[in-house]
């Protein structure tokens, strides 16, 4: 069979893919993945085969920001203005999916474009998302609106019109359906995967057949490059590390973390991200490691505790290895991971003010690396995240699916 894949170009939507994809490719079927040139590479050795989207279409890993980096007001119009010239994309890509004569388009929701195609041509179509399931869960509605603040400042506002503008002009000239923000959260296929186990979906009994929560998938990556890794035999790993979006330029948390953790027992890694050059955040403490960029999932195989900005990915990639989490969210989905990482006893939600006071957060990691209850029931939880089944149970749900469909 073979299968089309329109994902987000970020580490935080490709990530994920991978293994399914890789799983796809060893079963014998076709795998057509659409990024931009900058997951090229990182697609690949999936065996897919990839088809590049225009540059523009990445999401940015830095913006210029002030004191306390760039606001989730301006990643929002960065992210509206990447959906709406994806949408103007979408005849071209349209045109491209046709000749390609697939069985199967799998989109993630944020994609407009993926999901314009998919309405479009007469092919089963499935969801692959990056975060909880959102659609039937009036928790993730709720926490979303809380971070959304009421109305949506002026310049929001305006990309939001500018997105409904152009997808109407699209549906008149070409006949395109008529794709709006509110799709990403409440687009709903016949088959929907989510790479959490059920146990830790809010609003779990919302959610129909159609959802399969098959869990995370975290094979190893081959990534470690130069980074020391044989520095972190000695004192006890901590991790730090706040995902790969333009939110992660936080120069006031990373001071904040050099003061609570110099001259500690802690050896600290902290990644600052790309839009930081580690220099800039002053002279750092002899325990503490800082790169751009870590090998996550090499430094969570050593660490006890994560600090994290709660990324779908992170949350399950620490908990996966048995870390207890930190959670300090930025922005989207980040809250409703915090609040659930808390309410399972998983880890704790950090406040602004929490993150941003070095005893306060001191003291928090501590805790959670001396309260054995913590790593007790992510024990636990790790039988849910294993037993979910991940890309294989993911694999066979798309291939049935896929098939049933055709049939059909
Ligand atoms: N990541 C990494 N090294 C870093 C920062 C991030 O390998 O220094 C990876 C991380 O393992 C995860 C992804 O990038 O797979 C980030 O995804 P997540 O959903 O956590 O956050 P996002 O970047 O989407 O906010």
């Amino acid at each position: 069979m073979k299968f089309l894949f329109y994902p987000i170009s970020s580490h935080g939507h490709v990530n994920p893919l991978l293994p399914l994809l890789q799983e796809l490719v060893s079963r014998g079927d076709e795998v057509v993945v659409h990024v931009t040139r900058a997951f090229e590479a990182v697609v690949r050795p999936t065996g897919a085969a990839v088809r590049l989207l225009d540059d523009g279409l990445t999401i940015p890993t830095a913006l210029t920001g002030g004191e306390h980096g760039p606001t989730s007001d301006q990643l929002g119009v960065r992210i509206l203005g990447i959906m709406r010239h994806g949408l103007r994309e979408t005849p071209r890509l349209l045109e491209q999916a046709r000749a390609e004569q697939a069985d199967c388009i799998v989109y993630d929701p944020m994609a407009m474009w993926g999901r314009a195609i998919a309405e479009v041509l007469p092919l089963p179509r499935a969801i692959f998302h990056t975060s909880v399931g959102t659609s039937h869960s009036p928790t993730f509605q709720r926490e979303l609106k809380k971070t959304l603040k009421g109305l949506p400042p002026p310049r929001i506002l305006r990309s939001i019109l500018g997105l409904l503008w152009t997808s109407e002009v699209l549906h008149w000239r070409h006949g395109l359906p008529r794709v709006g923000m509110n799709d990403t959260t409440s687009a709903v296929e016949g088959l929907n995967l989510v790479p959490v186990p059920r146990a830790y979906q809010p609003d779990a009994h919302l959610f129909d057949e159609r959802f399969v929560f098959v869990g995370p998938s975290v094979p190893p990556r081959d990534e470690r490059k130069d980074f020391p890794l044989e520095q972190l035999d000695g004192k006890p790993v901590l991790l730090i590390a706040l995902g790969t979006s333009a939110l992660n330029q936080r120069p006031d948390f990373y001071k904040a973390c050099f003061e609570a953790f110099r001259d500690t027992r802690w050896q600290v890694v902290m990644a600052c991200g790309k839009g930081l050059e580690p220099a800039s955040l002053g002279p750092v403490p002899s325990n503490i490691l800082v790169r751009q960029w870590v090998p996550q999932l090499d430094v969570l195989q050593r660490a006890r505790v994560f600090v994290t900005h709660g990324g779908m990915n992170s949350t399950m990639e620490g908990l996966w290895h048995g870390v207890p989490l930190a959670v300090f969210p930025q922005f989207g989905d980040q809250p409703v991971n915090a609040a659930r990482v808390s309410e399972l006893g998983l880890g704790v939600s950090l406040t602004a003010g929490e993150a941003l006071e070095p005893k306060v957060l001191r003291d928090i990691v501590e805790r959670l690396d001396t309260d054995p209850g913590y790593r007790s029931r992510i024990a636990e939880f790790q039988k849910e995240l294993r037993e979910a089944g991940g890309h294989r149970r993911a694999a066979d749900a798309l291939q049935q699916y896929a098939a049933r469909r055709r049939a059909s």
